[in-house]
């Protein structure tokens, strides 16, 4: 059955939140005479990691925020980040601390993202704010999850008592995606369901999904097949190929029997820069008091 599809445009959706956290910097600025900042730590030359923190740079300055880059070499020992996070954690110009993935394998990820202070934690990877996301009290939201839940939101796709089913059990999204669906509240209160390389029979689980998150890393890995009628589909893959960027999901293939999809380029990605922003002016907003 072919349905009206509607294409979740992330990169519209970004251009109005972008447009609207510009206000709201503007705002504060005026008001308590600071300005929100972001502090990006780069280690190493990796060209995908390169690429994302420019864009991060590019996306704070466009919005009225502030934002200082460390470049640290390839060769940085773990003891020499720890330093420099924790002269970030005690600089009260820096709201925000954003340490880019991955990092050299002679420095532990766990230990310098449980070393950034949870109040500065902007990508939320801290036990502390992941602690909180569970209970329901979230301070800071990990920015692709998040993206997602307010894209949901803005295009009016109700998840009250839908199944959303989650393909995919990483710490950056399968993992708190299901969390923050499970809660109480707009934007939330689903049935979940999370798979993984695991799951037995993926096609019976993830045909039940009213909205099928899909976050695996595997190019064009969910067919049509894997889809009921009149589901909506987010797509979080980002697949580098020859042919450009391609999704998780057969993007042609499965669009005409869903009521929504995410395209890849354009649909989530733009969003998550995005709400690390919002994230920024959050943290800038209670270290301040306002
Ligand atoms: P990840 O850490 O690579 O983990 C992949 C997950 O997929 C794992 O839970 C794995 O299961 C599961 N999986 C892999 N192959 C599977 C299979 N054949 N059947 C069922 N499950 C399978 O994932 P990630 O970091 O969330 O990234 C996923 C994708 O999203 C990547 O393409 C990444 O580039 C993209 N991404 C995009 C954004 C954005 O801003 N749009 C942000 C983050 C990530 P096991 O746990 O059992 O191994």
């Amino acid at each position: 059955m072919a349905f009206m599809t509607t294409i979740l445009n992330g990169k519209e959706l970004s251009q109005t939140l972008r447009a609207e956290i510009a206000e709201q910097v503007a705002d504060f600025i005026q008001e308590t005479g600071v300005t929100p900042c972001l502090a990006a730590i780069l280690v190493g030359d990796d060209p995908a990691s390169q690429v994302y923190v420019r864009n991060k740079e590019k996306a704070c300055a466009a919005v009225g925020m502030k934002s200082v880059l460390y470049r640290l070499p390839a060769e940085t020992t773990q003891e020499e980040l720890l330093k420099l996070v924790a002269e970030l954690n005690a600089d009260v110009s820096v709201h925000g601390i954003l340490c880019q993935l991955p990092l050299p394998k002679q420095i532990s990820e766990q230990v310098i993202l449980d070393a950034v202070s949870s109040e500065k934690d902007v990508d939320a990877f801290h036990p502390t704010n992941v602690g909180l996301i569970l209970q329901g009290r979230p301070h800071f939201l990990p920015c692709t999850p998040y993206g997602i839940q307010e894209m949901l939101k803005r295009y009016q796709i109700e998840t009250a008592g839908k199944h959303v089913v989650v393909l995919g059990r990483s710490d950056i999204v399968g993992k708190p995606m299901a969390a923050m669906m499970v809660q109480k509240g707009l934007g939330a209160d689903a049935t979940v369901t999370v798979c993984h390389s695991r799951t037995k029979d993926l096609a019976s689980v993830t045909r039940l999904a009213d909205i099928l998150i899909v976050a695996i890393g595997k190019p064009k890995f969910v067919t049509a097949d894997m889809v009921k009628d009149g589901a909506v589909v987010v797509d979080v893959g980002i697949n580098r190929m020859e042919a450009g960027l391609v999704g998780d999901v057969d993007f042609d293939a499965v669009q005409a029997k869903t009521s929504a999809i995410t395209p890849v380029p354009g649909g989530v990605g733009p969003l998550t820069i995005t709400m690390l922003l919002g994230n920024t002016l959050k943290a800038a907003r209670s270290q301040t008091g306002k």
